[in-house]
C-alpha cells in the first residue's frame, strides 16, 4: 500500500529525510518512532504530497505519489490530481483541526459533500454510522468546543474515515490529550486496524504499537536506524541510538 524508495527531502539546505526506504502492506500498521526533528511528521505529509519528495520514490497504492513517470523522468503532477490522490488518504493530526462553528455531524459530512459530491442524505446517513463506530453517535449535533479532546479526536477520526481513505495517517494522535483520553483514542484506533485498514502512525504510544503494528519503525536524523517486529525491536534493540531513546520513553 505505501512503498518509499531512498526518500530524500529538505527545506533549503536542511536535509530532513535522508533516504528513507520502507513498505506497508495492505491492511498492516506500522508505527514511526523517533526523536523531535528526526523527520517524522515530514515523511507523513510527503505520502500525501503535502511535502515534496526531492528525491527517491514513494508510491501509494501502486501509483507514484505526486509525479507521472514519461519514459523513466518524473513529471509534476497537476495539482489537480495530486488532490485526487489525496482524497483517498486520512490523515489525523495532533490538534483536531475540527471546524469550530460547525456541528460534530457538519465536520464529518464537509469533505464527502463538498469534495466527493456525495448527496447530503448518503453523506449523513454513513456520517451517523461513523459517529456510532466511534462511540459519539449522541454528540451528533454538539460543537467542537463542546467536547472533551479525546471526543474531538475522535470525530477528526470520524472525519477521516468518511472519505473512504484506503490508507489511513496519524500524525502523534494523542499527545495533546490528558492521560486520561488518551485510552479512548487509541480503542477507536485498534479497532480501525482490526477492521483491516493500512494505518501509519507517529506515536510514542508503545503500548499500542507493541499490540496492534506490524512493524516498528525507529527514525533518528532522518534515516530508520532500525525497523522490525515490535515486539523484537522493543525487546531487543540492536543500535545504540535506538536503545538510547526507548530507556528516555519507556
Ligand atoms: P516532532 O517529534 O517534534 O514532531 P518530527 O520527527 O515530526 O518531530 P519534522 O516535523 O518532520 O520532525 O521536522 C524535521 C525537521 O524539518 C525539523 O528540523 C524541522 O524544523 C524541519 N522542517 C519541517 N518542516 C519544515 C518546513 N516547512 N520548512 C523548513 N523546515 C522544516
Ligand atoms: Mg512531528
Amino acid at each position: 500500500m505505501v512503498r518509499a524508495e531512498r526518500v530524500c527531502k529538505n527545506f533549503g539546505a536542511l536535509q530532513v529525510l535522508k533516504g528513507i526506504t520502507l513498505e506497508v502492506k495492505r491492511g498492516e500498521v506500522l508505527c514511526l518512532i523517533g526523536p523531535s526533528g528526526s523527520g517524522k511528521s515530514t515523511f507523513l505529509r510527503c505520502i500525501n504530497h503535502l511535502e515534496q519528495v526531492n528525491a527517491g520514490r514513494l508510491y501509494v497504492d501502486g501509483e507514484l505519489v505526486g509525479y507521472n513517470e514519461r519514459n523513466g523522468k518524473l513529471y509534476e503532477m497537476s495539482p489537480r490530481d495530486a488532490a485526487k490522490q489525496r482524497r483517498d488518504i486520512g490523515m489525523v493530526f495532533q490538534h483536531f483541526n475540527l471546524f469550530p462553528h460547525r456541528t460534530v455531524l457538519e465536520n464529518v459530512i464537509e469533505a464527502p459533500t463538498q469534495v466527493k459530491k456525495i448527496a447530503k442524505a448518503t453523506a449523513l446517513a454513513r456520517a451517523k454510522e461513523l459517529l456510532d463506530r466511534v462511540g459519539l453517535a449522541d454528540k451528533a449535533h454538539a460543537y467542537p468546543a463542546q467536547l472533551s479532546g479525546g471526543q474531538q479526536q475522535r470525530v477528526a477520526i470520524a472525519r477521516a474515515l468518511a472519505m473512504d481513505p484506503k490508507l489511513m495517517l496519524f500524525d502523534e494522535p494523542t499527545s495533546a490529550l490528558d492521560p486520561e483520553l488518551v485510552g479512548e483514542v487509541l480503542g477507536v484506533m485498534r479497532e480501525l486496524a482490526a477492521s483491516g485498514m493500512t494505518m501509519v502512525v507517529v506515536t510514542h504510544e508503545m503500548g499500542f504499537a507493541r499490540e496492534v503494528a506490524d512493524q516498528l519503525v525507529f527514525m533518528d536524523g532522518g534515516v530508520v536506524v532500525e525497523a522490525g517486529d515490535p515486539r523484537e525491536v522493543l525487546a531487543n534493540p540492536q543500535h545504540d541510538r535506538t536503545k538510547a531513546f526507548l530507556s528516555r520513553i519507556l
